[in-house]
This record gives structure tokens, C-alpha cells and sequence, in this order.
């Protein structure tokens, strides 16, 4: 099943609840805008390489529509598509005045230098610069990108339209980013499991963990549940699954991490090395977090993980057949659009800040985080227990009820 597929199934389980017309879903379902380009850049050997790149713009009736920019192989139309529409039912679940935006160019940038990366980006905004803007479309990283490819993009963007930092967040702090940008999608997804485990009952040092990505997400989830004694017994990164039955050590996987020109794995010697693929199949897992790729979790595999819940922190990890399983097992699953929320709420302060040309403390930013992902996490609790739906279609629920509200308002329904 395709990605936008797979998000047009959950979309329509929380559709029946809230009644929502044929017509209507479809208004709601289809995206705004959606944008393809070529990108052509000159190789560092002098060669021609030309890449496609996409921009959709979801839905703007909450506001200017937000959502990241993703370099990797997978990129297509379809994905960008999922990607943009998840991003409008975030932003409304964490209540932020945004709509749903998502970009990104079929490309691995593992086979590009950083000055090929930055001439990508140059040619990628020379495209789409005219279609995004602080008041219109904010662009912001995802995989495959870091805050210089935020930089870059800026840099070039300002060349057409002037001194805007607010058309893009995730930016390096001492350039208009904001304190805790990097952190925090990891950190909300830190925060928000440790608030599931304990709504369950469990105890977060008895509660193994496995995380699938080390990346940005991965590895600032990894520290924080550290941090919060969850006992983290595997990671993966695209370089395979480092296992220790009684725990990882993080604060040295991280140290490998930050000394690994890629920022890989790769070499890690005090745990086991497992094959990629063994890390959805471990036994004995209590809380399974996959923060890589989209689509990782099939009705193939589900039956083979032991973990009692599953936080998404990458986007769409999880298909819909599985996610059935998954329900009927009994495995708690905290969906997408919440757990993973806190990145594009930092990013909503960010903008927030520039538009203001206002810096705001690390405290002040994590206390604000904090306090709308447990907001967040609240209303989806008691959407779900007052409906008797799973996480997923209660989060689904408050999102489309809110974007139906805005569309309503505007007149258009
Ligand atoms: P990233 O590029 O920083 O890291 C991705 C990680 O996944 C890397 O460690 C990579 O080695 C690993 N990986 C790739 N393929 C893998 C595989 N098959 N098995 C195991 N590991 C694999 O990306 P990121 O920014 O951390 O994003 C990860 C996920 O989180 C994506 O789905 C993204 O959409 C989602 N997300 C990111 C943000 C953000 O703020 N960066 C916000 C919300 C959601």
C-alpha cells in the first residue's frame, strides 16, 4: 500500500467517528498545492546530475503550512503527499496556527559531498522560492537534512525576497535558530513515552527499550530516556543493531556517533552487532520506537514484536493492516502526529521568535514544549477513552475536527 493511501485509511476511521461527509474528506484529504521541479546541479567532477524535487502544500485553513524538507532515495510524490497531509493533523493536534506543508528531493546524500549538498539546495530553492515564504510555507529539517542545509536554503531564499529567517526554523542557533530546535522532537518523544509508561503502570527502569535510527530523532530520544533510567538495550542506524541485554551505554554510543565522520554506528564495540533487520524481531522489548523510515512495521513483521507499546517517532512507521494487528494484540501504539510533534513545535517558537527578534532561553523552550505535548497527550487520552478509539484515530479526530472548524469559519464548508 502506498504511503497517502495508508494515511487516507486512518484519515477515514476518524472521519466515520466525527461523521464527516463524502465531499467534505475529500476537501479535506486533498492537497492545496503540489509542486514538481527539476534540480540540476554540477557534480564535483564536472559532470551534470539531475534530481526531482517535489514541494506539497497540504492545507493553510489554520495558518501559513509548515512542514520539512527530506534528501533521501525514497522521495516521490506520493510519500511528499502523506507527508504534507500528516503534517496539517499534527499541527492541529498540537494546536500550533499552522497548515501542512512537506518538500524534499529524491537524492541520498550519502553520495554527495557538502558542497554538492549546498549547490542541491541553491538550485532546489531557485525552483521553489516563489512558493514558500514566512507568511505562506516554512520549510524545516527532516531526514537527510541538518540545520546548514536550513542555513543554505535561508541564504538563498533571502537573495530573491530580503532578510526573512523566518521563512525557514531548524536553523543553526546563532543564526536566527532557536535554543532546543535540534532536541526536540526527540525530546518530545522522550517526554511522552515516559508519560504513556507511566498512564500504563509500568516503571520506566524496568521498561526495555529498542529504537530503530540514531539519527536527530533517534539519538536525542535515546538520551533522554537514558536520562530518565529506561533501560535502551538496542539502536540501529542504517549500519545495523547494536544489542546489550542489561542496556546500552548511550552517553558512549553518542561520543561514537558525534566522532563518526557520517555520524554512524559503524565500529560501535561494546554491543553486540546484529543485521539491520533484528531489531523489530527481539524479544523481550516492552517499548519498540521506530525513527528511521515510514512503512517499516508491515502485517509481514508485526507478528514477530514483543514490545507492549510502539511510539512513532518517524513519520508513518507503521502500515495500516499492521497497525490492526498490532491493535488486536493489544500493543499500545502512540501515532505519528503526536509523539513526534514537539520538533515542529519548537520550530512554531522559532518562527515565533524571529518574528519578534526575540530569543528565548533553553528553559523557556523546553518549558513550553513540555507543556503543549502533555496538553497534547491529554486531549488525545480523553479523546480516546470518552470514544473508545486507539491513540491513533482519537489524535486523527482532534486534528480533522479542528481543521473542519477552520475550514467551516472561512466559509468554505
Ligand atoms: P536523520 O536523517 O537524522 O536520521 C535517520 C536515521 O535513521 C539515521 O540514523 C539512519 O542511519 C537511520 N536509518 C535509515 N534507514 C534505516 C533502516 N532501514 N534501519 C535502521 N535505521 C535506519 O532523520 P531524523 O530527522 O532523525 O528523522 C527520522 C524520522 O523522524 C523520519 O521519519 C522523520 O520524518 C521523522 N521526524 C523528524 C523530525 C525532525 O525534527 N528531524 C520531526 C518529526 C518527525
Amino acid at each position: 500500500m502506498k504511503a497517502f493511501e495508508a494515511t487516507r485509511l486512518f484519515f477515514n476511521q476518524a472521519a466515520d467517528q466525527l461523521d464527516i461527509s463524502e465531499e467534505l474528506r475529500e476537501a479535506l484529504l486533498m492537497p492545496d498545492r503540489e509542486v514538481q521541479v527539476q534540480v540540476t546541479i554540477r557534480l564535483d567532477n564536472g559532470k551534470l546530475a539531475n534530481f526531482v524535487g517535489f514541494r506539497v502544500q497540504h492545507d493553510h485553513s489554520r495558518g501559513p503550512m509548515k512542514g520539512g524538507l527530506r534528501y533521501h532515495t525514497e522521495v516521490d510524490l506520493d510519500e511528499t503527499r502523506a507527508l504534507a497531509s500528516l503534517m496539517t493533523w499534527k499541527t492541529a493536534v498540537v494546536n500550533l496556527p499552522y497548515g501542512g506543508a512537506k518538500g524534499g528531493i529524491g537524492v541520498d546524500p550519502n553520495d554527495l559531498s557538502r558542497s554538492e549538498i549546498e549547490r542541491l539546495t541553491r538550485a532546489f530553492v531557485d525552483q521553489i522560492h516563489d512558493i514558500v515564504g514566512p507568511d505562506t510555507d516554512i520549510p524545516a529539517p527532516d531526514m537527510g537534512t541538518d540545520h546548514q542545509v536550513m542555513s543554505w536554503f535561508r541564504n538563498q531564499w533571502e537573495k530573491y525576497h530580503g532578510f526573512h529567517p523566518a521563512v525557514i526554523t531548524g536553523k543553526p542557533v546563532e543564526e536566527y535558530g532557536a535554543k532546543g530546535r535540534e532536541e526536540a522532537t526527540g525530546r518530545g518523544v522522550g517526554t511522552l513515552t515516559n508519560k504513556l509508561i507511566r498512564r500504563l503502570g509500568m516503571a520506566s527502569e524496568k521498561t526495555r527499550v529498542a529504537i530503530q535510527g540514531f539519527g536527530n530523532v533517534g539519538s536525542h530520544a535515546a538520551k533522554f530516556l537514558h536520562e530518565a533510567q529506561f533501560p535502551i538495550v538496542a539502536v540501529s542506524d542504517v549500519t545495523g543493531t547494536y544489542y546489550h541485554q542489561d542496556g546500552l551505554n548511550i552517553p558512549e554510543l553518542l561520543r561514537h556517533k558525534i566522532a563518526h565522520p557520517k555520524g554512524l554506528l559503524e565500529g560501535f564495540e561494546h554491543a553486540e552487532h546484529l543485521p539491520l533487520e533484528a531489531l523489530l524481531k527481539l524479544d523481550k522489548l516492552d517499548v519498540l520506537i521506530p525513527a528511521a523510515l515510514g512503512g517499516v512495521i508491515t502485517t509481514e513483521n508485526a507478528g514477530s514484536i514483543s514490545a507492549k507499546v510502539i511510539i512513532e517517532a518517524a513519520n508513518g512507521p507503521v502500515h495500516p493492516g499492521a497497525d490492526e494487528m498490532l491493535h488486536q494484540k493489544g500493543v499500545t501504539i502512540l501515532p505519528d502526529i503526536l509523539a513526534n510533534a514537539g520538533g515542529v513545535t519548537v520550530s512554531y517558537f522559532e518562527w515565533v521568535q524571529n518574528r519578534q527578534h526575540y530569543r528565548w532561553s533553553l528553559d523557556r523552550v523546553r518549558q513550553e514544549l513540555d507543556h503543549t505535548m502533555n496538553q497534547a497527550f491529554e486531549d488525545v487520552w480523553q479523546m480516546a477513552s470518552q470514544h473508545n478509539v486507539s491513540l491513533r484515530t482519537a489524535a486523527y479526530m482532534i486534528g480533522i475536527a479542528r481543521v473542519k472548524r477552520a475550514t467551516e469559519l472561512a466559509g468554505l464548508a
